[in-house]
């Protein structure tokens, strides 16, 4: 029942539609399709463009100096899939049943079967295949095979590029707003028939094609399967005033097919993970793995959204969640995609200056909290700009990268000046004071990773992370002295200087009652959470509470301390670690997708197996299950990054600098084996665990130095 390689739902019926729109979605980084109920027109099927976006203007009830001033909109563009199926006598086929879903990850294929029928009681068995271009990433194809069921007759199939779009009713932050400014042009083609959609605000395009005209005669006479095939062209995104590339039809079903297979075989040569013994949660992390790939930009010029290219929650704005949760997946396994993830960030390096300076700082940058064009584009600062730890996120992105690849070049075209800007930010953001009788540095109104607790003073998980961005630049510089490069970026030695002395004296909230590292200066001076008298209907919290309830208490939506702890694992010793764990997570709901993955990851390092393994039954399927409830508005990309995080971070425990990759048996009792490959500075690794040991084999590559289950060891190429 559950080939590891293999989604397909049992209970197909009971999800509701946009659940299952989103589940048996398919993407290639530049678009995603939803996957509708082909006849249904829903509102919230169609196809996603990854940064095809609208602005709109944020009105305020009392707005204030540099608030974000547009809302920037992902836009929901023709459902691909939408047919209308007639009779003879033009009545309409509806969807009598869904039979079923299947999406196969190693060819990328997603087959949905359904019954229609008309009114009068003709029956029709459909068969929809679809495949997109991965290679090719401007196409995609669909394959409808009819067969009559109770009838002999011809039908009709209309086809059309059209919107069906709903509007947006409820106060769920988590939803997208529905975009009313576009110019639709139909477009003369020599066959088929094409589109152009325009924005009005951002002035961009993107063309949709399909290959077949508005309608086709099928003839069943025959009481055969027929065949109707769909060729479906989605273009780049283009300025509205620039040259766009001339269209191409797009190639049929097989081409597609085979594109799409053999990128997967690639995917799956790379970075697959394997689990023997416990089938759904392999099934459910190799599904992580096909979505994270179907939703990363690959061009540098787009990034991962909040819910990739599979819904368009959040606006498809990309959030920190990138470099912290999904970029460590491509770092070890396609480093040129997280290097494009990268890339995208250098492009949007202008306006993070520029939004530096609107905070009143005159030399760094601030990146944007959530955007896609680079400006801030979130409208609730204390849980947006308030989040300035975003800077420091893609500083260890990239610090991340590099160790991993010993990539210079990007370093000196792009990695270098995005570190040197984000530390300068640091330094000119923060402030000195006296605390204990020591000088010390830190920073003021700053919400942490949690965004329960908002606006207070040094965030520990933001102090560390901005000491670590601090203390990358030296590391960086040594890199290029060491390669007799100059710097890309002038470094003063006073500058430089200044980056160690606060790197050296920033403040690290500590709570000496506990014993164990503080979130912040105020955290421990509030009320803990009235949990047992919260009813489990409230959660998310977020939705049933002003945010000054929550921001008054004790409470925390995800990992904030313990992200610092399990990013900097050596930071603190077991006895405290296991002190933090206990406390942080008897105050945490999880109300973030973001969260379990780390409590899986660092109680698997602590040796709390079932807690572990708990946590990560949670991550592995969180999608499959909706476990949030909100799937339908799209997957939570960063748990797709975050279960792999908890396998190979946590179960395996790996972890590496420039200098040394260890990795450490947490094998969880009920798996038999746990293998999975990965790159580093350039080797092939596959690694493979079992309860009786732990094997790295290097597959290609120079010999390795590397820690095995706390032993130092050297391993020459197979
Ligand atoms: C989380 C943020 C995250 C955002 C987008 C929020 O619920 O609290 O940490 O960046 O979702 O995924």
């Amino acid at each position: 029942m559950h080939d590891p390689f293999v989604i397909a739902l049992p209970d197909i019926n009971n999800h509701a539609p946009a659940n299952l729109e989103t589940v048996f979605s398919i993407g290639n980084g530049h678009f995603g399709i939803r996957a509708s109920d082909p006849l249904s027109h829903s509102a919230t099927g169609g196809t996603i463009v990854n940064g095809f976006f609208e602005t709109a203007p944020i009105t305020y009830g009392e707005s204030a100096y540099g608030y974000a001033k547009k809302h920037q909109t992902i836009i929901n563009l023709p459902d691909l899939r939408a047919v209308t199926v007639t009779d003879e006598a033009g009545a309409a086929f509806t969807t009598q049943k869904l039979v079923s879903q299947e999406l196969d990850l190693h060819t990328g294929l997603l087959t949905t079967e359904l019954i229609l029928a008309t009114l009068d009681g003709k029956r029709l068995h459909l068969q929809l295949t679809e495949a997109i271009g991965q290679t090719n990433q401007n196409v995609a194809a669909l394959q409808y095979t009819f067969t009559p069921l109770s009838f002999s007759g011809k039908i009709t199939v209309t086809k059309k590029l059209a919107f069906y779009q709903a509007a947006v009713t409820d106060d769920d932050p988590r939803k997208a707003r529905a975009v009313q400014s576009l110019q639709i042009d139909d477009m003369a083609v020599d066959q088929g028939q094409a589109i152009q959609i325009t924005t009005a605000s951002t002035h961009l395009r993107v063309q949709m094609a399909l290959s077949v005209p508005e309608t086709t005669t099928l003839d069943l006479t025959q009481n055969q399967a027929t065949e109707f095939f769909v060729g479906a062209e989605v273009g780049p995104v283009g300025s509205a005033d620039g040259d766009y590339p001339t269209s191409v039809l797009p190639p049929d079903l097989g081409t597609v097919a085979e594109d799409g297979q053999q990128y997967w075989q690639q995917v799956w040569a790379q970075g697959t993970v394997d689990i023997t013994g416990d089938k759904p949660l392999a099934q459910g992390i190799h599904y992580n793995i096909f979505q994270l790939n179907s939703s990363a930009g690959r061009d540098g010029h787009t990034n991962i959204s909040a819910k990739g290219v599979s819904g368009v929650g959040y606006e498809g704005h990309y959030f920190w969640d990138t470099e912290m949760y999904m970029l460590p997946y491509f770092i070890l396994t396609q480093p040129t995609i997280a290097k494009q993830l990268l890339a995208y960030r250098y492009h949007i390096l202008p306006q993070a200056k520029e939004r530096a300076r609107t905070l009143g700082v005159t030399n760094g940058a601030l990146f944007a909290w959530r955007t896609i064009n680079g400006e801030e584009a979130s409208a609730y600062y204390p849980a947006g700009t308030a989040q300035y730890h975003i800077d420091a996120d893609i500083a260890y992105g990239i610090g991340q990268y590099y160790a991993a690849t010993g990539d210079l070049d990007f370093m000196t075209k792009m990695g270098f000046e995005m570190i040197v800007e984000t530390a300068r930010f640091w330094a000119n953001f923060g402030s000195w004071f006296i605390k204990d009788g020591k000088k010390v540095f830190g920073f003021f109104d700053v919400t942490g990773p949690d965004e329960y607790t908002a606006l207070v003073d040094n965030n520990y998980y933001t102090n560390r992370m901005a000491q670590h961005n601090l203390e990358l630049v030296g590391q960086l510089i040594k890199a290029f002295q060491d390669a007799g490069q100059a710097l890309p970026v002038s470094v003063s030695e006073k500058e430089q200087a200044d980056f160690e002395i606060i790197a050296d004296n920033i403040y690290l909230p500590y709570n000496q009652e506990h014993q164990i590292n503080a979130q912040d200066d105020s955290f421990f001076d509030k009320p803990v959470w009235p949990f047992a008298e919260t009813p489990k209907e409230n959660y998310p919290l977020l939705l049933h509470y002003h945010p000054l309830m929550i921001y008054r208490h004790q409470v925390n939506k995800q990992a904030d301390t313990l992200l610092a702890d399990y990013l900097f694992f050596d930071d603190v010793p077991t006895d405290q670690l296991q002190r933090e764990y206990d406390y942080y997570e008897s105050v945490t709901t999880h109300d973030s997708s973001l969260s379990r993955a780390i409590f899986s990851a660092l109680a698997a390092r602590l040796g709390m197996g079932a807690k572990a393994y708990s946590y990560f039954m949670d991550t592995a399927r969180m999608d499959l299950t909706d476990l949030q409830g909100n799937t339908a508005d799209g997957l939570h990309l960063a748990n797709l990054g975050g279960s792999w995080l908890s396998i190979v971070t946590g179960f395996a425990g790996l972890h590496y600098t420039a200098d040394n990759l260890t990795i450490t048996n947490h094998l969880p009792e009920n798996w038999e084996k746990l293998a999975f490959k990965c790159q580093y500075q350039g080797r092939q690794l596959q690694v493979s665990m079992s309860h009786f040991g732990t094997e790295v084999t290097v597959l290609a590559g120079d010999p390795l130095d590397i820690t095995i289950d706390g032993v130092q060891q050297k391993i020459a190429a197979q």
